[in-house]
């Protein structure tokens, strides 16, 4: 894991003074760490019977397409306001300054099936916190909620009691 956790680069002051932003492309253009990543996440999950993995734009779509290939399952796209072409539900939430949103195709999930939620990094958890509400308001069931990374000491879990978090390598 230290290997992998090496790979994960810090760039200092991005996007705005004050944060150091974990830029995990240098991790997922290497070969072996990004196939190492995906591998070690997706094996966590093989016998959970997952229905459905959720990808969070952008950098969680590629974490979530990779899984749910791994885990021989179905994507789907949670994306930025007017993105997504059929009827959606969206959700807001707040940021430090000001709200975002996210939406989900109404159909996308159905009732019932068990959803395993993807993103590249967790920070203060408002995103997935908004995710995981969006994903019980289809009635669709979170298994988890997966990560690259976590950036421990902005205590994102404390946000998301109601619900399994996993990362795979703890900033
Ligand atoms: P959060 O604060 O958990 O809602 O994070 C919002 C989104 O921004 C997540 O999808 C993370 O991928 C990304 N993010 C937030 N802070 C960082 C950081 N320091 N380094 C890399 N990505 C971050």
């Amino acid at each position: 894991m230290e290997e992998l956790k090496k790979k994960i680069r810090d760039i200092e002051d991005f996007p705005k003074p004050g944060i150091v932003f974990k830029d995990i492309t240098t991790l997922l253009r290497d070969a072996s760490s990004f196939n190492r990543a995906v591998d070690l996440l997706g094996h966590r999950y093989l016998d959970q019977s997952i229905d459905l993995v959720v990808g969070i734009e952008a950098r969680g779509f590629v974490v979530g397409a990779a899984l749910a290939y791994k885990l021989n399952k179905g994507v789907i796209l949670v994306r930025k306001p007017g993105k997504l072409p059929y009827k959606t539900h969206s959700v807001s939430y707040e940021l430090e300054y000001g709200t975002d949103t996210l939406e989900i195709h109404q159909d996308a999930i159905e009732s019932g099936q068990r959803v395993l939620i993807a993103d590249d990094v967790l920070a203060t958890g408002g995103t997935v916190r908004a995710v995981v509400d969006l994903v019980r308001k289809t009635g669709g069931e979170v298994v988890e909620c997966a990560f690259l990374a976590e950036l421990t000491f902005l205590k994102g879990r404390d946000r998301l009691r109601d619900v399994p978090i996993h990362s795979l390598i703890q900033f």
